[in-house]
């Protein structure tokens, strides 16, 4: 099988109907790099720039942050990276870093929150960015935005390390692309306004599932109750979806359902031309997809959508998709 998958390494990722699927890879270490050319990686959907600061005792400076972005601008040798700014707190813990004790750690005081107000720690980040992507186009996200605000001043941040770098005459990226992951649910009602604000949108749908259904993504005990493949969460993907296309912002997911080959269909069957997943999954994706009539399958999922009182669940029809298929 892993013979199969290799030989697909070099087999454009088109459906049966000639739909095109970016397959991206999820890395945020050096040794994930590699994987990019070995997986047949479109680019990396999410670099996770915390797994650095996690690895480390102490702080890594910014000489090093920069070193390692430029490394990973290198080994994706022109497909498209997107950074992840610093998303600490919650389940990820910085040693040297102190932090209260919270009750809900994962409501807590956390990624985006914790680098506005620590905006020291963000800002160096930032500059490592830009000064590792001289020349070349730098995409940066931010994770667990949950208000406008939180987004608008994330942009000034950047703007003004942007400012900054250029009066002291460093090089700066050919091209900065601007983003925001969407992981918490009141963004679902403001996606218009959120559009108007980015160049991209990636879905984090480990934890938008977590705080959709309230179901804590690390507790066995209940994370087999609720399905992220279901209706309603169908139902919201599909609205992100649709409000990308009326703004002409790219919409990815790159949360672990990207990387399940069933969910992966149900995800290109809503309309996703673009996911990211860990890298061993790509090769099971795409012998998948190359199967897929990507058209026919979304008429049966619009049709699902649509039912009041539908006899089956969501996962059982995608089964028996897949079966019939
Ligand atoms: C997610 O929440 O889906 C995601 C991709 O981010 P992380 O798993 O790192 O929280
Ligand atoms: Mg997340």
């Amino acid at each position: 099988r892993q013979q199969r998958y290799q030989a697909l390494r070099d087999v454009p990722a088109r459906t049966q109907d000639g739909q095109d699927v970016a397959l991206l890879m999820n890395a945020g270490l050096l040794v994930d790099l590699p994987q990019v050319e070995a997986a047949g990686a479109a680019g990396i959907g999410l670099f996770r720039t915390e797994l650095q600061f996690m690895i480390a005792s102490t702080m890594p400076k910014t000489s090093d942050q920069e070193r390692l972005y430029s490394a990973v601008l290198d080994a994706a040798d022109g497909k498209p990276v997107t950074f992840r700014t610093l998303d600490v707190g919650g389940d990820k813990v910085l040693p040297y870093l102190h932090q209260s004790p919270e009750e809900n750690p994962a409501l807590g005081y956390r990624a985006l929150r914790l680098a506005l107000d620590r905006p020291g720690l963000m800002r160096t980040q930032l500059r490592a960015l830009l000064k590792a992507s001289a020349g070349r186009e730098l995409r940066v996200m931010f994770p667990m935005v949950t208000d406008l605000e939180e987004l608008r001043q994330a942009r000034d941040l950047i703007s003004r390390e942007f400012k900054h770098l250029t009066r002291f005459a460093h090089a700066m990226p050919r091209r900065l692309k601007l983003g925001a992951m969407i992981e918490v649910p009141s963004l679902l009602f403001q996606l218009d306004e959120l559009m108007q604000l980015v160049d991209f949108v990636s879905i984090g749908s480990n934890d938008l599932f977590q705080f959709f259904c309230a179901v804590d993504r690390g507790n066995a005990q209940i994370s087999g109750r609720f399905d992220d493949l279901s209706a309603p969460f169908m139902r919201a993907l599909r609205e992100i979806l649709d409000a990308g296309q009326r703004h002409s912002v790219s919409v990815t997911l790159c949360g672990e359902m990207a990387g399940r080959p069933l969910s992966a269909m149900a995800l290109i069957g809503l309309g996703f031309r673009s996911i990211s997943m860990t890298s061993s999954a790509i090769g099971p994706v795409k012998a998948m997809l190359l199967d897929l009539d990507a058209g026919d399958l979304h008429h049966a999922i619009t049709a699902y959508l649509a039912e009041r009182h539908p006899r089956q669940t969501f996962r059982r029809m995608l089964e028996d998709y897949a079966q019939a298929h």
